[in-house]
Order: C-alpha cells, then sequence, then structure tokens
C-alpha cells in the first residue's frame, strides 16, 4: 500500500547523509570519549565539531551546547536547574498554556515542591499575550520559559518581545526550540535568549539527542550526578554517533534553511487550498502569519478525529490529533483548549505537517483520499450542520 507520512512534527526520518555520519561510531570509532588514547580522543574531537555545527546554526559558541538525550530532557534541565539555581531569588516560574509535556510537567513537579508557576493565556491563534506576560512577573519571578514554535497549531511565538521583557526585569529566558530549530531563522543573540532547547529527531537526525544552548554566565546546577561529561554540567557517556548525527543534521538544517522553508511552505500551502477547496466546514488552526513552514492543523467539523485518523492509516496515511504523546489517548488537546476551541472541536482536528519527502503527489493522493473518508464519516455521523444544536 501507498504509504504517505504527514507527522513530521512528531519524528523525522534520518538523512542518508546523517546515517553515513553516524555509522562509524558504531564500529571502528567505538571509543569513550573520556578515554586519554586514539580512539576516546577522536571521539572526543568529533564531538566538539558536532558541537560546532550545532552552535553555528543558533549563532551560540560552542561551548555554550550542552548535549542530552533530548529536548524533553532539555525542558528538564533548563527549567529545574534554574529554580534550583534562583532558589534564593524566588519560586515563580512563568510559562504558556500551550508548552510541550516536557515543560508543563516539569512545572508541575516543581509546584509540589512549593514552587508557583504563572501559565500566560493566548490568543485563538495560540499567541501569549505581552501585556498578560509582564503584568504577571512578580520580585519572586526566576525565570521564563515560552517556546518558539507550538508542536501542535505551528504558532511561532514574539521571542525577541518576550527576552526583551524578560531582560527588563531581570529574568532568565528558557525557550523549547524543539519545533524551531531547522524550520525557522534562530540567533540565540540577536533574539536575546538564555537558555534554548534542541532536539535532533525533528531535524533528520536520530532519536534520542538533543542539546541545550545555555548562554555563557548563565550557571544552573547539573541534573544528573556523575563523571565530568560535557564540561561537568551534564553526566553520562556520550552518545556519540548519535550527537556526531545531530551535528550533520544540524549542517545540512543550516546549508538547506531557506531552500526547505519554502518547499514546505508552499506545499502547506497547497495542502490547504486543495483541502479547502474540496471540503465545506473545515477550519484552519493556528496562525496563518507566524507558522512553522510545515504545518497544517485542521478541524474537520462533525466528525470524530480518531476515526478520521483510522481510517487515513488503512490508506496508508501517517498524521495526528495532537503531541505524539498525547495521540494516543483520549485527552483533549491541551493547546486547543487554550485556543478556546469547545470540545467537540478538539475532538475533530487534526495535525498534519508536511516535510523535507513530501511530494505534491503525496498531498494529492492524501486530500483525495481523506476527502471520501470525511463524507463518509459524516453520512453516518450523529452530528452535522443540521444535526448539530
Ligand atoms: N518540546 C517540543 C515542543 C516537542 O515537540 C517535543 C517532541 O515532540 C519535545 C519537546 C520533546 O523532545 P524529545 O522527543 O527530543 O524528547
Amino acid at each position: 500500500m501507498r504509504q504517505v507520512y504527514l507527522d513530521y512534527s512528531a519524528t523525522t526520518p534520518v538523512k542518508k547523509e546523517v546515517l553515513e555520519e553516524m555509522l562509524p561510531y558504531f564500529s571502528e570509532k567505538f571509543g569513550n570519549p573520556s578515554s586519554l588514547y586514539g580512539i576516546g580522543l577522536s571521539a572526543k574531537t568529533d564531538i566538539n565539531k558536532a558541537r560546532a555545527k550545532v552552535a553555528h546554526l543558533i549563532g551560540a559558541e560552542d561551548r555554550e551546547i550542552y548535549f542530552t538525550s533530548g529536548g524533553t530532557e532539555a525542558d528538564n534541565w533548563a527549567v529545574i536547574g534554574a529554580a534550583r539555581a534562583k532558589k534564593s531569588k524566588g519560586n515563580h516560574i512563568i510559562t504558556s498554556a500551550i508548552e510541550h509535556h516536557a515543560l508543563l510537567n516539569t512545572c508541575q513537579y516543581l509546584e509540589k515542591e512549593g514552587y508557583e508557576v504563572t501559565y500566560v493565556s493566548v490568543d485563538s491563534k495560540g499567541r501569549i499575550n505581552l501585556d498578560e506576560l509582564e503584568k504577571s512577573i512578580t520580585d519572586k519571578t526566576i525565570l521564563i520559559s515560552i517556546m518558539f514554535a507550538n508542536n501542535e497549531v505551528g504558532t511561532i511565538q514574539p521571542i525577541k518581545e518576550i527576552s526583551e521583557i524578560a531582560k527588563r526585569n531581570g529574568i532568565w529566558f528558557h525557550t523549547d526550540a524543539v519545533q524551531a530549530l531547522g524550520n525557522t531563522p534562530i540567533d540565540v543573540k540577536a533574539l536575546g535568549i538564555d537558555m534554548m532547547s534542541m532536539s535532533a529527531h525533528k531535524i533528520y537526525g536520530p532519536k534520542g539527542v538533543g542539546a541545550l544552548y545555555i548562554r555563557k554566565g548563565i550557571i544552573i546546577p547539573s541534573l544528573l550526578s556523575g563523571g565530568s561529561q560535557e564540561n561537568k554540567r551534564r553526566a553520562g557517556t556520550e552518545n556519540v554517533a548519535g550527537i556526531v548525527g545531530f551535528g550533520k543534521a544540524a549542517e545540512l538544517a543550516e546549508a538547506n534553511l531557506e531552500e526547505h522553508i519554502k518547499k514546505v511552505s508552499d506545499l502547506r500551502n497547497y495542502f490547504i487550498e486543495k483541502i479547502k477547496s474540496n471540503l465545506e466546514d473545515i477550519d484552519i488552526n493556528g496562525d496563518m502569519e507566524n507558522r512553522l513552514p510545515g504545518n497544517i492543523n485542521i478541524t474537520f467539523n462533525y466528525v470524530e478525529g480518531e476515526a478520521l485518523l483510522l481510517y487515513m492509516d488503512t490508506k496508508g496515511i501517517s498524521a495526528s490529533t495532537g503531541s505524539a504523546c498525547s495521540s494516543a489517548s483520549f485527552t483533549p488537546s491541551h493547546v486547543l483548549h487554550a485556543l478556546g476551541m469547545p470540545l467537540e472541536k478538539i475532538y475533530s482536528s487534526i495535525r498534519f505537517t508536511v516535510g523535507d519527502f513530501t511530494t505534491k503527489d503525496d498531498i494529492d493522493y492524501a486530500v483525495e483520499e481523506i476527502v471520501k473518508i470525511v463524507n463518509k464519516l459524516r453520512s453516518f455521523s450523529a452530528f452535522s450542520k443540521e444535526r448539530s444544536w
């Protein structure tokens, strides 16, 4: 059966060039980077080459990049680290209602320890309200953590404005850029970012590796106790193959950034136009101006999203109803809820994300099949424009 993968925000395939760079590190280049002989030392050198590539992609200095096991660990480390480092100053953290669970659950963990967290709201397009953000600052605020771009609706936040608010008030600013990396230009210095989370598997690199950018001058304690890897800040033998793959993926992301954004946003627009002209009663969620290039979030009114997904799967089409973590559950998306959408619309919404290997032909096939499925599901739905209340 034909397979059309439209879930690039969940994960991306590892690019051939990335895999090729990684392979020797499973065999002949297997040395432990902490060892003081040839194959160990060269592994360390290669980690540092990868560090330079990741740093270059975001305009950071090499020594400001700390490799982690992924975006989740980077988010945990930034927030818990800031909380511990700034304990004597205060116990208040500001974040948004639409963060990834890696961030939200970390905040909840800290709330149990007595920290206070403000979850600023977003408008119907998913943009945070800067006034509300500034007004929620107290003399106990130690961290503002607002995601760069949302994983469900693709909305990009006004990062520079947020960092200016943080600076004005002497507060650290962390951003989860897991979805933004490789999809929009990022210059951490120009944007005034203090800490930033990244993940390799969203940019055609391997799973299980990511990084936290920590601006020099920011000191947060380690999350893990152990060896002195990563300049004594992140213990544990490095995932050398993964890090090398991340470096290559970052290099490719930087080289192809403009072309990638153009190609993927053209495909996204093509998808949206095509589906709009073939189906009635659909809403496009999120912000069309400030949006990740590959994101399409659609409410198919009067259709149960999970049923649509299952039927799509029988036609080889992969998409999701929310973040990968919640798509296997019936919990309604906290992101769409925060956008003010009623439950029935949330349950009728699907996220499609296109990427470097998507073709126009894939979209033609997917839209054609989706239209057929939606019409079928609507024909036996208890709800319709005429039958809803
Ligand atoms: N943050 C965001 C916005 C994400 O989309 C994801 C993954 O979907 C993560 C964090 C977690 O990253 P990782 O899968 O590398 O742990």
